[in-house]
């Protein structure tokens, strides 16, 4: 049997994304989806920063859990809503952050990579660091940063894996090497990979990850999972054929879904 879940799903909460809550769920709705999960950004607070255009406030995080919870209730008949987070992923704060995922009781965690040491390199105000450091250097670092996020045992799914090429920039060398490393990385770490669709709506015009990441990941047998990364009600479930079809096209056949963090349903994957 085929389901259709997205993941991936931002409020307002966080300062950049717009709409009411019960928008998003009825968009998930309208687009067939079965089952979805809010996400929003983790309060940065919990790594020693404060900024609340970029993520949620610890204050927040009441309300975040109370409306999930309440909106799973009022729309129990029509969509399942799971209670999930996007954690950034900072090196030498994995403390801080475990301790703040196992107070939430969490159905799922994304992991991403959205800062290289203070500098936030997916934020256009920022851009010019990339010619700065050389493209190829930051390349280089952020996937050195991916792979420990994995490793660190902190997250369930590894969020928009290649999100370094947000706006374009192209590396001088041949990634398949270090996507093998990834794959590799992924699969002794038990974490699962989102093929998110965000990429499309961005400069680089692509689907997060590389079409040969979703096929290494195949290779060394790491589950992927499709999702609209929304941060405006119109774009849950956007262009997640897409993304199912970049999997089954890659070798994947199935997917699932996860409740208390553990792996639930196993489904088979269909554009
Ligand atoms: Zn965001
Ligand atoms: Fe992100
Ligand atoms: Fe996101
Ligand atoms: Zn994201």
């Amino acid at each position: 049997m085929a389901m259709r879940v997205d993941y991936h799903i931002h409020t307002k909460l966080c300062g950049h994304a717009d709409g009411e809550m019960e928008e998003y769920v009825e968009q998930a709705i309208a687009a067939g989806l079965d089952e979805m999960g809010f996400s929003d950004h983790m309060p940065m607070e919990v790594w020693g920063r404060h900024d609340p255009t970029l993520t949620m406030r610890l204050q927040d995080m009441i309300e975040y859990h109370d409306r999930v919870k309440e909106l799973r209730h009022w729309y129990r008949d029509r969509i399942r809503i799971k209670f999930g987070i996007e954690a950034d992923y900072v090196p030498g704060k994995e403390r801080e952050i475990g301790d703040f995922l196992r107070e939430w009781n969490f159905d799922y965690v994304i992991g991403s990579v959205h800062f290289l040491g203070d500098w936030g390199f997916d934020d256009p105000r920022y851009m010019e660091g990339y010619e700065r450091r050389g493209v190829d250097n930051v390349y280089y670092a952020f996937f050195k940063v991916i792979r420990m996020s994995a490793e660190s045992g902190l997250f369930d799914i590894i969020g928009h894996a290649d999100l370094v090429k947000k706006f374009g920039h192209r590396p001088e060398r041949d990634l398949k090497p270090e996507f093998d490393d990834l794959a590799a990385s992924f699969a002794r770490s038990g974490v699962a990979v989102e093929i998110n669709t965000s990429g499309l709506r961005k400069p680089v015009g692509e689907i997060y990850p590389h079409p040969a990441l979703v096929r290494a990941c195949r290779e060394y047998g790491v589950p992927v999972i499709a999702t609209s990364d929304a941060h405006t009600p119109g774009d849950v479930g956007r262009d997640l054929h897409l993304a199912r079809k970049l999997a089954v096209d890659s070798g994947h056949s199935r997917s699932f879904t996860l409740t208390g963090r553990k792996r639930d349903i196993h489904y088979d994957l269909q554009p």
